[in-house]
């Protein structure tokens, strides 16, 4: 199989095309979207602090909220956003039934360590129960079925920022995310896509659920360069920045991890997908599921736009992205959510 020589991406890819170096177009495109975006940004770290101070004092119990997960990145980004702006956050983790104890016990022990208030947000079970069955049963291989499920614990996000009346989320959606989200057009497609999953199930009480969280979406403004940051607070809506808007976020995961064990004894999972991130075990089968049907997964999307930006070697993204999964914990996952290991194939 073709797979482009400088991305991760491979030629079953949706309207990827190579050139005579075997170069894709999307990594071309890149190059051309980067420059034209560099005057954007911030600057440095200080120009950042200082955007954000208008949170402060805005007679709220909370500046804003940060869904930590319990990796290093939003861990470590959580310590620096106390320690070096002096905003009060509250802090959010989504265990959605497949959620590893160390991720969550990494996400207790950090807040116990900075005195941060917590919420853990337990979703109700079946309703993602049925939406993994329904996304890995689709034939709409297009659609991963971490996509509906990332977006269910994103939209947690924006309910719980809204009900406790927070104006800022500072979210760890990676660059490769952040280009995904900002693609409106994109955006707009999968959701069709999703709806048309779910219609074809048949299963109106599912299909409503799903809509109605959609419903809060319309409060949502994403941060897509430094202008949104220089405008005043809007009372109405809640403002979501990625975590690679600060210089101190590195994807240097070694060095993050060290700075996290030592602060407050951060561990690693024992196994994850990819390797070294801390994330749900529902990503294995998923991902299955995904290299099998279309040759790639949601991450090859995500890590190439990472190589792109120079934080990551091509080599390191393959030999993450290597599906390997324990023994026995495809087949016991499969049995959880009630699909047929043999129809994923
Ligand atoms: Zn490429």
């Amino acid at each position: 199989m073709k797979v482009c020589t400088r991305c991760v991406l491979p030629e079953t890819y949706p309207g990827i095309e190579f050139d005579e170096n075997g170069v894709c177009n999307f990594c071309t495109a890149y190059d051309v979207k980067a420059e034209a975006e560099a005057g954007s940004r911030f600057a440095n770290e200080a120009e950042v602090i200082a955007a954000l101070q208008k949170y402060k004092n805005l007679g709220r119990k909370y500046d804003l909220l940060v869904p930590l997960s319990g990796g290093v990145d939003s861990c470590f980004t959580l310590i620096r956003i106390v320690e070096k702006l002096g905003l009060k956050p509250m802090v959010f983790h989504s265990d959605h039934g497949w959620d590893d104890p160390i991720a969550t016990r990494n996400v207790e022990k950090l807040c116990k360590e900075l005195d941060i208030d917590l919420l853990i947000w337990k979703n109700d079970m079946q309703f993602m129960r049925t939406l993994f069955k329904y996304f890995n049963e689709s034939d709409d291989y297009t659609v991963s079925p971490c996509y509906p499920c990332g977006n269910m614990l994103y939209l947690n996000g924006l309910e719980i920022a809204d009900s406790f009346n927070i104006p800022l989320v500072i979210n760890g959606y990676s660059k490769g995310q952040a280009a995904m989200m900002h693609d409106k057009d994109k955006a707009q497609d999968w959701y069709g896509r999703m709806i048309n999953v779910i219609l074809e199930t048949g299963d109106q009480e599912f299909f409503e659920k799903f809509t109605k969280k959609w419903e809060m979406l319309k409060k949502q403004v994403i941060y897509t360069s430094k202008e949104d940051l220089k405008k005043p607070v809007n009372p109405d809506k809640l403002l979501f920045i990625p975590f690679f808007v600060f210089k101190f976020y590195k994807t240097d995961k070694e060095e993050l991890q060290k700075i996290c064990r030592d602060r407050f004894d951060w561990q690693p999972l024992k196994e994850g997908f990819p390797a070294r991130t801390t994330n749900c075990e529902m990503i294995w089968l998923n991902s299955y599921r995904d290299l099998n049907k279309r040759k790639y997964t949601h991450y090859h999307d995500e890590y190439s736009t990472i190589i792109r930006a120079g934080e990551m070697t091509r080599e390191q993204a393959l030999a993450d992205l290597e599906l390997n999964p324990p023994p026995g914990l495809l087949e016991r996952l499969a049995e959880e959510i009630g699909v047929d290991l043999n129809d994923l194939k």
